[in-house]
């Protein structure tokens, strides 16, 4: 594919930043990676595994001359970084975030972009339970989506050299409104996120079963959940502060059914579960179809052979 980028930025390196950094290396597809990040002990760990080219405690040095920057920070730190980097932003310069949430960003960072930088909102839909620039790799955005909201004003040229940043990382990318990119998420990721947080608590706080017990029994169903719930604290306290509307809006639809599926259970209506858990299946089968997931038993766990 070739270089897109003669200089990219990278402003946080965690599992994205550094998985980012790791993919754009690897394809060729950048001339220099500079990464920037809080915390002292983290750039020591992303210089340990060699994710960039520079590495910077400050933001602000980073981004000069880059023709791509890259936020990577959770969402509630989006704010204050962008308002530290925007007058060192090279003219012409494309400023994207990888943010899970789009509205938020678009109304917290568009009024402090200014003139002569082309601001393209992204969102790959990857990820893991894991944090920090250990935690990256550089095929986590091979296969999977990656969500673009640009506003319509926005140079055409420049959506379409990020997208083939991303493509060249591995990904489809598809173009949304950011409406709409908050409510397919809400009910694709933050829903099923809160459902887990909530299961895995409600175990947490039972009298009537020991601990002990919960963690004996969980491959019955409970640790497929835990990985889930298992993902970063703050990244997901930002994720419901920010998408509110949309989540309490699916929520709201979730729980309707929950009601339908509670009574069919108190009435021991075995049509009506039946006839769900049989749809449920044939969407699990449609994501496998899709790519999107493994068809391997026991979800691709790595089981002892006779030889091993
Ligand atoms: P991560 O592994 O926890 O890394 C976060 C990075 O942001 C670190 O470099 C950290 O710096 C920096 N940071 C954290 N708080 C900050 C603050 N208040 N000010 C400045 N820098 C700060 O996170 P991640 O998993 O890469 O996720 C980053 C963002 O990507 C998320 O918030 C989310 O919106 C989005 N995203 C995540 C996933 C996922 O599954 N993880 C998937 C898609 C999109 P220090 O370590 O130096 O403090």
């Amino acid at each position: 594919m070739g270089i897109i980028f003669e200089k990219i930025a990278i402003i946080g390196v965690g599992l994205i930043g550094s998985s980012i950094a790791q993919a754009a290396r690897i394809k060729g597809l950048v001339g220099q990676i500079n990464v920037a990040t809080r915390r002292e002990e983290t750039l020591e760990e992303a210089r340990s595994i060699n994710v960039g080219d520079a590495y910077f405690l400050n933001a602000a040095e980073a981004v000069v001359d880059a023709d791509l920057v890259i936020l990577c920070v959770p969402l509630g730190a989006l704010e204050s970084i962008t308002q530290t980097i925007v007058p060192h932003l090279k003219t012409g310069a494309i400023l994207t975030d990888v943010g899970s949430v789009k509205g938020h960003v678009h109304k917290v960072l568009g009024p402090l972009v200014p003139e002569g930088i082309h601001f393209v909102p992204g969102h790959p839909m990857a990820g893991t339970e894991h944090s920090g620039p250990l935690a990256g790799f550089p095929q986590l955005f091979e296969g999977r989506w990656c969500i673009l909201t640009p506003e319509e004003d926005v140079a055409r040229s420049a959506v379409e050299k990020l997208v083939q940043f991303w493509r060249g990382l591995g990904s489809d990318v598809e173009l949304m409104d950011a409406a709409h990119h908050d409510m397919v998420v809400a009910i694709t990721s933050h829903v099923p996120h809160l459902v887990a947080y909530n299961i895995v608590g409600t175990v947490d706080d039972l009298e009537s079963v020991s601990k002990s017990e919960v963690i004996k029994f969980s491959a019955t169903g409970f640790r497929d959940l835990t990985r889930i719930a298992a993902s970063d604290p703050v990244m997901w306290r930002d994720v419901f502060l920010t998408n509110r509307d949309a989540v309490l809006e699916m929520l709201g639809r979730f729980s309707e059914d929950l009601s339908v599926l509670q009574r069919a259970v108190r009435m021991g209506d075995a049509h009506a579960l039946e006839d769900l858990f049989t749809r449920t299946r044939k969407i699990r089968r449609s994501i496998i179809d899709a790519g999107q997931e493994t068809d391997a038993t026991d979800f691709g766990r790595a089981h002892p052979t006779a030889e091993d």
